[in-house]
């Protein structure tokens, strides 16, 4: 097991030796959306850190094939469940990770109401199993708590610009709900929280057909398709390679630190800069192409990672250039049927 050098702060079951692990037992963690990009990163991450996972997902947009090679360790267990339903874990849990949730705005648009309730009903079930079982709980909001800002970069003091009953609504306020519902178990119960706003990040095993603009831009390369450039693409994003992402995560976890953090990559980038990146990197000959600009599609995202550098002493190490390759060798090796799947579970 790794050292955890980390500024740590004990939850009261949690009694770090020297090494931070609990004696003779492994800590145990619960993280859902297991199967999931993130979440099987996650399960990654805290195997690796000598920790019992227990993955946890629907699989309604995760796919079993991201944890498959965590599935004859010992220290691993998946449950199949969808935790907007009562959350049922036996046993002891040191720490949770909710990061069970579509993610990309085609997704959300095509199952509305699984979006608003794995952020609402799934939240609440899993504060309250971190309440009994007296755990430790990180949560995954987003930049999209921000809506389509009007402040740039983002802080986590701006309260966002949020259109409640459009598309992106069931994402972003259900979100916005998760936070609320999270610091009220912090202040009413004493609960240990953490809630973490995830900006744009990309690495392997994202979908490829999710709808987001990189598995997109990749995708269609490989395919030989033209890039759909939504609007005149100069709405801009910023882009974190997965690896930083989680590292940023543990040391959130492992901080004594309840109001949220931006963890992102303050890289700017045009969505048209982007896909002339993409033509460049893959080599394809085929040409970008506009279509129309979805409804409430934010302008402008960059996160203001200043709170992330000071408390946790993180910041991206990545660049877009390293990051882009080897996301572009994972989709690469991907099989001809993966490459060509259009439909999902829930079409
Ligand atoms: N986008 C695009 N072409 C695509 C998919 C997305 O131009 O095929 C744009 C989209 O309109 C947005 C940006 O890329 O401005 C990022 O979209 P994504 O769905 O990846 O995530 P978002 O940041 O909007 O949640």
């Amino acid at each position: 097991m790794k050292n955890n050098n980390n500024p740590a702060s004990p939850s009261p079951e949690f009694i770090p030796t020297k090494e931070g692990e609990r004696v003779g037992v492994r800590p145990q963690i619960l993280i859902t959306g297991a199967a999931g990009f993130l979440g099987s990163h996650l399960c990654d991450r805290f195997i690796n850190e000598g920790y019992h996972v227990i993955g946890m997902d629907n699989l309604i947009t995760g796919d079993l094939k991201n944890i498959e090679h965590l599935m004859k360790l010992e220290h691993f267990e998946f449950y199949h469940h969808d935790v907007s339903k009562f959350v049922f874990v036996p046993g002891e849990l040191d720490y949770i990770l909710h990061f069970a949730s579509p993610a990309s705005p085609i997704d959300y648009l095509k199952i509305p109401i699984q979006t608003l309730k794995v952020s609402s009903l799934g939240t609440h079930n899993l504060l309250g199993l971190a309440k009994v079982k007296k755990a430790r709980i990180l949560v995954a909001s987003t930049s999209e708590v921000y809506g389509d800002p009007l402040v740039h970069p983002q802080t986590e003091e701006y309260w966002g610009n949020v259109n409640p009953v459009g598309p992106r609504g069931v994402y972003d306020e259900a979100k916005r709900f998760m936070e609320a519902m999270t610091m009220a178990y912090h202040t009413y119960h004493g609960l240990e929280t953490r809630i973490i706003r995830i900006f744009n990040t990309y690495g392997p095993r994202m979908r490829l057909n999710d709808g987001r603009v990189l598995p997109a831009f990749i995708g269609q390369a490989l395919r030989g398709e033209d890039l759909t450039m939504f609007g005149d693409g100069s709405q801009t994003r910023s882009f974190c390679y997965v690896d930083d992402l989680i590292e940023g995560i543990y040391r959130l976890l492992m901080s004594d630190y309840v109001q949220p953090v931006n963890i992102g990559n303050p890289q700017e980038i045009t969505i048209k800069e982007f896909a002339e990146e993409i033509i460049k990197l893959t080599g394809t000959s085929q040409k970008i192409i506009s279509k129309p600009l979805p409804q409430d599609d934010p302008k402008q995202r960059k996160p203001d990672i200043t709170r992330a550098k000071e408390i946790l002493g993180w910041e991206p190490k990545v660049s877009r250039a390293q990051g882009l390759k080897i996301t572009y060798n994972y989709f690469k090796s991907l099989s001809k049927e993966e490459l060509y799947k259009t439909a999902h579970r829930f079409d």
